[in-house]
């Protein structure tokens, strides 16, 4: 359709919609009308067979009208998503043009269909709001090969009928949502945990799909000049929101910089233009081009293009506002004063929108903890359940939802007892943030005067008021990734040097660690090859990266040279497997060093330079090691996958190994004494530092600086406070030959029995 197409296809095509707006406004039942659009896509198309599967409960797809198969087949045929071609369309949401289907590996034969004779075979899922609500067909008897045109023919058509279904005439919406009368009795939803914490409210369903009124338009022009009026709007608002942020924060201003590229993007605009050509109207162009981009957004599997592809459908859906007029404005004066927000997926964007004091929670049917949502969330303390894949099936707006972000569940119109216990729960974690807070300005030093540092981790500008927050010693962690993965291109040396610089003055006095960057694995860039390497985790990643694109290693070290001009600096190498990779990624920095005098900069007024510890490779290195490391620190997250040969991200193995188990903490002992006679300063900047019971354990074991999570600072320091160390340290070392799987069950019981708040 539209400039690319024959003017008389393209003339066909609106031809036919406007047949299909006349169908809908018609009267009649909408299985009257359904039938009477089957008839008319094979009429005007041409076709000899025109049918329609719509999808019912536990995903079958009815046969619910045609013309050309056997009438009588009618509410008969069913296919399973997946059986057969039909079912293959709606299992992957694309369509499929074939011209001799009977051959093909998933034909499935349907005798009561009457199918014999047509060989041809096009169909198109029929999506709404992300989702497939069924398949739409036609056939033909000669073989023939579809064209582009006509396959895009059919999918704006499908729109027309998504309408129809989506209406709920000919399945009630509930059917595919709920096992049936179930729908008002609470539940229980589970997910996985992107964020800790608990939180209550009403739910309000994100962006609810807006109800397009008329899908089919007489005069294009005026629906060009609406699209355009509504993208002018949009980036009207997203300019503001930008300058509205700011300095205020880098990262978001760079997120909505992405927003405003993509809201520039000549691709996206003109396959609009061109819906809006073959006779849409521009809501419906629109839509059109985002149903898509969703389709392509379930199949891709790479985490990157997913979290792309939804900034896009959170730029569509701000599109659609406008077109709406109802500009960006989606906090209005109608949210309630507490609620969870429920979301198939969701632009971090678009959660900067919501109002965070009234926002207690997030649920996502997708989301993975590095998307770009959880790291926001997370940087603003909301809890978070993602994978909580039914959720919007389950929840009704302003249904009452309790998030539990500890566990990864969702309790949808919780009954009274169990709001009750969450309630007190609450009430109880307020009451110990309290203490916490008044905690903030005490040493953390043991019962028995033993102190210990406490740093932070983080990576995003709007950590750094935690440095306040906790009273941190300085930063443990600095991930420097972070920034990295939500850019459009590669930062240069002076943006760097500028996020760098503020980090540094935010700390003030007190020290930071910046760890290089740390991609690869899952931690993918936008402007980086796709490499879909079968073991990512064991991939090429980080320091490897490092080593092998020099290039971006020395941009990364010259920025965080420069930044540090006259100050100290302190940096740490992810992921270093042996001595000689840290020899060659020192000569990186020797070059840099050097690079700068000859420029006459600044150098840092002292440089630390130091390594995670998380390959065991560098455990059995440690004689040259040591001397050749101005720090150490422990990273238990890679440290406890790559020991016990156990994928930290696959949910099937969560918990399977513990990092208090006799060989891990053995493995840490022995490293602290190293560390000690060496005279080597060492931390732990995993997760494990910032679960009080883990914590305990690390420092009875010798740790002195622990890196923590924001969240967990009171909790760890009022661990310490009620410790008396020596005590643990002589019960963990008689612990340690032992065969169990996990010590935790002895440390929690030895914790309650000696009084240590875990
Ligand atoms: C770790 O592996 O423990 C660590 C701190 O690094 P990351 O979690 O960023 O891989
Ligand atoms: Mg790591």
């Amino acid at each position: 359709m539209g400039p690319r197409h024959a003017p008389d296809l393209a003339a066909a095509g609106r031809r036919l919609l406007a047949r299909l707006r006349d169908v809908m406004a018609g009267s009649g039942t909408a299985q009257d009308r359904l039938d009477k659009i089957v008839k008319t896509i094979a009429h005007e198309m041409g076709a000899d067979v025109c049918s329609c599967y719509v999808m019912r409960a536990g995903e079958v797809l009815e046969l619910f009208a045609t013309i050309g198969l056997n009438p009588s087949a009618v509410h008969r045929t069913r296919l399973r998503v997946g059986e057969g071609l039909v079912g293959d369309v709606a299992a992957h949401a694309r369509p499929i043009a074939l011209g001799n289907a009977p051959t093909h590996p998933n034909f499935a034969y349907r005798p009561e269909t009457g199918e014999d004779p047509f060989n041809s075979f096009m169909a198109v899922p029929i999506l709404r709001g992300g989702r497939v609500r069924g398949v739409l067909a036609i056939q033909h008897t000669d073989r023939r090969d579809y064209d582009e045109q006509e396959v895009e023919t059919l999918q704006t058509v499908a729109m027309v009928v998504a309408e129809l279904v989506a209406a709920g005439e000919l399945v009630d919406g509930r059917e595919l949502s709920v096992a049936d009368d179930l729908i008002l009795l609470p539940s229980r939803l589970d997910g996985t945990s992107l964020n800790r914490g608990v939180g209550m409210g009403l739910a309000v369903l994100h962006r609810p799909q807006l109800t397009i009124r008329q899908m089919v338009a007489d005069d294009p022009e005026h629906e060009l000049r609406r699209l355009q009026e509504a993208v002018d709007g949009m980036h009207l608002a997203i300019d503001q929101i930008l300058i509205a942020l700011g300095e205020r924060d880098g990262e978001h201003a760079e997120i909505m910089q992405t927003y405003r590229m993509f809201a520039n993007d000549r691709g996206w605009l003109s396959r609009i233009r061109e819906a809006i050509r073959s006779g849409l109207t521009a809501e419906a162009a629109v839509q059109r081009v985002q149903n898509d981009n969703r389709a392509r957004m379930s199949q891709a599997a790479d985490p990157y293009i997913r979290d792309r592809l939804l900034d896009l459908d959170d730029v569509t859906n701000r599109l659609l506002q406008h077109l709406a007029g109802r500009g960006d404005d989606v906090q209005g004066g109608t949210l309630p004063d507490e609620f969870v927000l429920v979301a198939r997926n969701l632009g971090p964007a678009e959660l900067l929108d919501y109002d965070r004091r009234r926002l207690k929670g997030l649920v996502l049917e997708e989301g993975s903890s590095n998307s770009h949502v959880s790291i926001v969330a997370r940087a603003m303390d909301i809890p978070v359940v993602g994978q909580c894949h039914e959720v919007l099936g389950r929840v009704e707006p302003l249904d009452y939802l309790i998030v539990d972000g500890d566990n990864g569940q969702v309790f949808v119109r919780p009954a009274e007892d169990i709001q009750d216990a969450f309630s007190k729960s609450l009430l109880a974690r307020e009451q110990r943030q309290r203490e916490f807070a008044a905690l903030r300005d005490l040493p953390a030093v043991t019962r028995d005067g033993v102190a210990v540092q406490l740093m932070l981790n983080c990576g995003l500008h709007i950590d750094l008021p935690h440095l306040h927050a906790t009273g941190a010693d300085g930063i443990g962690l600095y991930r420097t990734e972070i920034p990295f993965m939500v850019r459009a291109s590669y930062p240069e040396v002076a943006a760097q040097q500028e996020s760098y610089a503020k980090v540094l003055d935010a700390a003030g006095d007190r020290p930071v660690v910046f760890r290089t960057l740390d991609v690869g694995g899952d931690k993918t860039l936008p402007y980086f090859p796709d490499l879909s390497e079968e073991n990512p985790a064991l991939g090429w990643r980080a320091i490897r990266i490092g080593l092998d694109r020099p290039a971006m290693l020395r941009k990364q070290l010259r920025a965080m040279l420069r930044a540090a001009a006259g100050r100290e600096l302190r940096l740490m190498f992810p992921m270093v497997a042996e001595v000689a990779e840290l020899d060659r990624a020192r000569r990186v920095l020797d070059l840099e060093l050097a690079r700068l005098r000859a420029d006459g900069g600044t150098p840092p007024a002292r440089l630390l330079v130091g390594v995670m510890v998380e390959v065991p490779s560098l455990l059995f290195q440690l004689p040259a090691l040591l001397p050749r490391v101005d720090f150490l620190s422990v990273g238990s997250n890679d440290l406890l996958q790559y020991l016990f040969a156990c994928d930290r991200g696959n949910p099937i193995l969560n918990n399977r190994y513990d990092v208090l188990s006799p060989p891990m903490l053995r493995l840490l002992r022995d490293l602290v004494r190293a560390c000690d006679a060496a005279g080597v300063p060492l931390s732990l900047c995993g997760e494990m530092a910032s679960r009080p019971l883990d914590a305990m354990a690390l420092v009875g074991l010798g740790f002195r600086t622990l890196s923590l999570a924001p969240p967990a600072f009171g909790e760890v320091k009022g661990m310490l406070r009620s410790l008396e160390l020596r005590r643990v340290a002589a019960y963990l070392d008689r612990l340690l030959d032992g065969s169990d799987h996990s010590l935790r069950p002895k440390l929690r019981a030895y914790a309650r029995d000696h009084g240590v708040k875990v």
